[in-house]
């Protein structure tokens, strides 16, 4: 730390992000990245607008936004995009918590939430999960504190109804309840089509996943008018032209293309239930997950072993050191090709072990 550095973040702890290796060619599977290029019309889009980069973007969106409302079927002024959904998260912490609206999330769940509480200065709540790693939606209900859930729940994979969803919203009528839906694709409910219902709900989705444009870095915020125009002012504060150019084209795209998102979410889902019955079959206990990873662990080889051991047979997972994860794993689902690669690696790995 330099001499110059605000005292106000001295005891920041930063958000670790997964490993992105230079060094050599790993099957890539700890970071919940697609293993999909994106779709060749957001391709061709974004080369094409390589060619006007002279220019700022255009700050207010007008055609993604244009595009992602009707895709959604909102208004347009009720979906904001931004750079990836770390940054709507973050604006919804500068938005929504302050000292009188503390946040409140699991324990476990995204690593970013108490990263970005803590760098605004907002008082949290961590509320622990079941044994079984489930969200008790009743711990919410009357919180009284601005929620964030991911939905479903990283690394979990665990969803909750959109009813349980809608009884925090209604017992929270002075708070914000954010619903991070970054995985929602996979399999799970989203909760879009509550925001005209309930106008203290604010979901946020990504296109880096289920759109395959983790390096476009774009995510958006759906919720009523006001919210949005909340975000907007925190926006227009930090980073008007927060989306790229590139960007932008290239969700044009994807939004374009329904065919090839719907066949990349139906091939990640497939292979997600394939590869769980393989990993059960040698022994692996794994949660109910809805999302694009699989959270798992062996009875017989502890969860950093297996990540290290992985590792140098080219194979890259998620391993997290807190007490509560320190024996699981989280290992994104990828094609079919490398998810053979990983149980027939996996298996010949644990005859070590028997
Ligand atoms: N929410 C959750 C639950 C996530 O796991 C992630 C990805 N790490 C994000 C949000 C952020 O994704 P992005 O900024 O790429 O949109």
């Amino acid at each position: 730390m330099s001499r110059f550095f605000s005292s106000k973040y001295s005891g920041l702890v930063p958000y670790t992000p997964g490993e992105q290796p230079q060094d050599q060619q790993y099957i890539k599977l700890n970071t919940n990245e697609s293993p999909f290029p994106p779709s060749p019309m957001a391709q061709r889009m974004a080369r094409q607008a390589a060619g006007d980069l002279q220019l700022y973007s255009d700050p207010e969106c007008r055609e993604l936004t244009a595009i992602g409302a009707a895709y959604f079927g909102v208004d347009r002024e009720e979906i904001l995009f931004t750079n990836g959904s770390d940054e709507g998260l973050n604006f919804a912490f500068m938005a929504f918590c302050d000292e009188k609206h503390p946040a409140a999330f699991p324990d476990i769940t995204y690593g970013f939430y108490p990263v970005f509480a803590r760098l605004n200065g907002v008082p949290y709540e961590e509320i622990p999960l079941g044994e079984d790693f489930t969200v008790n939606p009743s711990e919410y209900m009357g919180v009284g504190k601005t929620v964030f859930l991911a939905n479903p729940n990283a690394p979990t994979g665990i969803a909750i109804p959109v009813s349980e969803i809608e009884k925090i919203l209604i017992s929270n009528p002075d708070n914000v309840v954010v619903i991070d839906e970054a995985y929602v694709d996979f399999g799970a409910e989203s909760c879009v089509n509550l925001i005209h219902t309930y106008s203290n709900l604010l979901v946020i989705q990504t296109m880096s996943k289920s759109r395959n444009l983790a390096g476009g870095r774009l995510g958006f915020c759906i919720g009523c008018r006001e919210l949005i125009r909340d975000l907007n002012t925190i926006k227009y504060s930090v980073n008007p032209y927060n989306v790229n150019r590139m960007t932008m084209a290239a969700g044009i795209g994807a939004f374009a293309d329904r065919e090839y998102f719907r066949f990349c979410c139906e091939e990640i889902a497939e292979n997600r239930s394939r590869s769980a019955e393989e990993l059960k079959k040698i022994g692996f206990l794994m949660t109910d997950s809805l999302a694009n990873f699989l959270f798992v662990r062996h009875p017989k080889i502890g969860g950093r072993e297996l990540y290290l051991k992985l590792k140098e047979k080219g194979i890259l997972i998620r391993h997290f050191e807190t007490p509560r994860l320190k024996d699981y794993n989280r290992i994104t689902v990828g094609s079919a090709e490398q998810m053979k690669t990983l149980t027939e690696t996996l298996t010949e790995l644990l005859k070590e072990y028997t």
